[in-house]
């Protein structure tokens, strides 16, 4: 069994990381969305809120999941069995960023982390420029699922 984690914040889920999700399902057997939880962050979304946006975006594919998570990422992914960690890479600073956490996670507990190039379409949109819209009361549709716009 093939099963992956994708952990992230989803503050909120963007049309970048759907992208990515939906081109992780033929590469695994099940994907597990995964929404870490830091109680030093503060979040515009709660928990309850960020996770029930991602079960909507994808009731209808068996092969994907949502669980809420604290604490380390590969402490999670040995409890859910999971042996790969599912990334999306934007730009360089994301790769840099991501290799020395991949790097950290292959170390300390045997874990890959299989990085996807985000779509051209995506490449631009980032959780943290979509709460920056909303915030400043702008037009975000065309940046995420219709569950996050519609709220
Ligand atoms: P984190 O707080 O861990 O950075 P995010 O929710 O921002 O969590 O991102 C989770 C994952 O989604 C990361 O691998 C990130 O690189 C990826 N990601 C975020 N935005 C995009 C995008 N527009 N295209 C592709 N991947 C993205």
């Amino acid at each position: 069994m093939k099963r992956a984690v994708f952990p992230g914040s989803f503050d909120p889920i963007t049309l970048g990381h759907c992208d990515i999700i939906r081109r992780g399902v033929p590469l695994f057997d099940e994907i597990i969305v995964a929404i870490g939880e830091n109680s030093a962050k503060d979040y515009m979304f709660s928990l309850e809120q960020r996770q029930s946006f991602i079960e909507a975006t994808f009731k209808n594919q068996p092969k994907i999941t949502v669980m809420t998570y604290s604490g380390l990422t590969t402490d999670f992914c040995k409890a859910v069995e999971a042996k790969f960690i599912l990334r999306g890479l934007r730009n360089p600073a994301d790769f840099e960023f991501e290799k020395a956490i991949a790097h950290t996670n292959r170390n300390i507990a045997g874990i890959e982390t299989v990085f996807l190039l985000t779509s051209v379409e995506t490449s631009f949109i980032s959780s943290s420029i979509v709460r920056e819209i909303i915030h400043y009361g702008g037009d975000f549709k065309n940046m995420v699922p219709a569950a996050v716009s519609r709220n």
